[in-house]
């Protein structure tokens, strides 16, 4: 069963476009990720299925239930951490927690002293003293402290360290695992990467493609950048697949895509200083593999 449906959703904030007709359904157990540049259109998505803002046309529904007609109802097994988390109150932490605790019908006492303890926040502290990062930890405990069926997250990470971030990252795969099925949107294709089974891309309101993670993988440009002793001739390099070659002095550099070996060899042969092969960034991979598409 699809737990999130959304079928020609389009949303107008006055004469600017938020998304247009975007289509996508996320399975139970799915851990699915949202990903697009800034401004592409995912917390518009995402504001439109918590029935935050209204759709100007298109529908969505979740547990098979229409969002904006059984909102209430849905909610109750929805956790939800918004891109941006504010607090204005002068509230200790967990009196914050205690509050949302009760607006759903069980005891999550036990789990919200479970998830302070793995993410190091300290309930006692008044809200106002804490720095982003744990703000954004008070979100995500508030997010979790039902044990949703349905977990959606808004740019999750930003603000919290590397090891913060994989602590979370495993609560979310043992959520996933108990059953909870996950939407998360980034703009950070790696994160997106280590986490999610498939992912829907978005840009500028459209969404352009929804794809395995598998099949991304393989279908990607890996960025190569090569610093060697002496200016060599960028010919040798000049093969299919590759793409974008450069050269600056006595560094070569390009996109390449396809069967690494003979690529490999050829550097084997080069006199090397400095080596760099990365994984391209969002930006590059829209503008290079999905060209065609949109
Ligand atoms: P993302 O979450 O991917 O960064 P958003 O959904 O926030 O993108 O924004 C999509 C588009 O809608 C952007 O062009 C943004 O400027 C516009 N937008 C978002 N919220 C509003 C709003 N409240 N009023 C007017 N325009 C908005």
């Amino acid at each position: 069963m699809s737990v999130i449906e959304v079928n020609g959703l389009t949303k107008m904030y006055g004469r600017t476009k938020g998304i247009e007709n975007v289509s996508f359904s996320v399975e139970e157990g799915e851990i699915f990720g949202f990903i697009g540049p800034n401004g592409a259109g995912k917390s518009t998505t995402i504001r439109t299925l918590l029935s935050l803002i209204y759709p100007t046309s298109g529908s969505a529904s979740i547990f098979g239930k229409d969002c904006m007609k059984h909102a209430p109802e849905i909610k109750k097994e929805i956790g939800y951490l918004p891109s941006e988390v504010f607090y204005y109150d002068n509230m200790k932490v967990i009196d914050l927690l205690n509050y949302s605790a009760s607006f759903y019908k069980k005891d999550c006492s036990h789990r919200i002293q479970e998830l302070a303890d793995r993410m190091d926040l300290d309930l006692k502290k008044k809200i106002d003293d804490l720095s982003f990062g744990n703000k954004k930890k008070v979100g995500i405990v508030q997010g979790l402290l039902h044990s949703p069926k349905l977990i959606i997250l808004d740019e999750p990470t930003s603000g919290l360290d590397p090891l913060m971030q994989q602590t979370f990252f495993e609560l979310l795969k043992e959520e996933n695992q108990k059953g909870a099925t996950i939407l998360f949107s980034s703009h950070i294709l790696s994160e997106v990467q280590r986490l999610c089974d498939r992912v829907a891309i978005i840009k500028e309101g459209s969404l352009i493609k929804v794809e395995k993670i598998s099949t991304l993988k393989e279908n990607n440009y890996k960025k190569f950048k090569i610093e060697t002793k002496t200016k060599i001739d960028p010919n040798v390099f000049s093969k299919a697949g590759i793409k974008e070659l450069k050269t600056e002095g006595n560094v070569i550099s390009f996109l390449f895509k396809g069967n690494l070996n003979p690529i490999l060899k050829e550097i084997a042969s080069l006199d090397v200083n400095n080596l760099w092969i990365e994984e391209p960034d969002l930006e590059e991979i829209f503008m290079h593999f999905y060209q065609r598409e949109s």
